[in-house]
């Protein structure tokens, strides 16, 4: 998964983005202004934008709005000092899908930008299960038929984004898009490595094979 944070206490955003790689493996970019902040939620693929109010250049309220009237779909939480002035109302009705208010906790920010991840994809158990296949998202374990799993991080972060997406085909692109943030060169082989390690650790010992080769086109997880 990959997040976009975008506020302009470079100190926060750190910490936010330390627990969002740390504690969730997530790959996160830091936009300081709003205006960057659209530049890059219009140019990047993106499951959620943690959204500061009161940003430089763009406020948070107008980067929302502008990313909606494009069209743009990505859940998005919004961090709000007490003293902001827009209402939640307003918030909400200009496309917001959650909101924090400031002080928070990393620990609260961290399991709302899991909901709204998992809603965007339509997958609102914290437990996805594709057939004998159990990944939980909240202590990132994977087992296979009761069996549990040792992945690396990046495994794990390949075998997660496809299990929110079951029975879909999902491009080496498309992974990749997802799973590197801004600063990282992407190759397309190293997907392949990470699938190969995944088939061999989720197969070993069964039946069935659980993650299909769409020639030309990528990945599907299904049973
Ligand atoms: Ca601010």
């Amino acid at each position: 998964m990959r997040v976009l944070i975008v506020e302009d206490e470079p100190r926060l955003a750190e910490n936010i983005a330390r627990s969002l790689r740390e504690s969730a493996g997530y790959a996160v970019d830091i936009a300081a202004d709003g205006q960057e902040g659209l530049f890059l939620a219009e140019s990047n693929a993106y499951d959620v934008v943690l959204l500061d109010l009161m940003l430089p250049h763009m406020d948070g309220m107008q980067m929302l709005t502008r990313l909606r009237q494009s069209g743009q779909h990505t859940p998005v939480l919004v961090l709000t000092a007490r003293d902001d002035k827009e209402s939640v109302v307003a918030l909400l009705n200009a496309g917001a899908d959650d909101y924090l208010t400031k002080p928070f906790d990393l620990g609260e920010l961290l399991a709302r930008t899991k909901v709204l991840i998992r809603r965007g994809k339509g997958q609102p158990s914290p437990v996805l299960t594709i057939g004998d296949l159990e990944l939980n998202t909240v202590n990132r374990t994977v087992q296979r038929a009761g069996r549990p799993i040792s992945l690396t991080a990046m495994e794990y972060r390949v075998l997660e984004y496809l299990a929110h997406r079951p029975r879909a085909v999902v491009s080496k692109t498309e992974l990749l898009e997802h799973l590197y943030d801004y600063n990282w060169e992407k190759f397309s082989n190293v997907i392949e490595v990470y699938i190969s390690g995944l088939r061999r650790k989720l197969d070993d010992g069964s039946a069935r094979q659980l993650i299909h080769t769409v020639r030309g086109q990528g990945y599907i997880l299904q049973e």
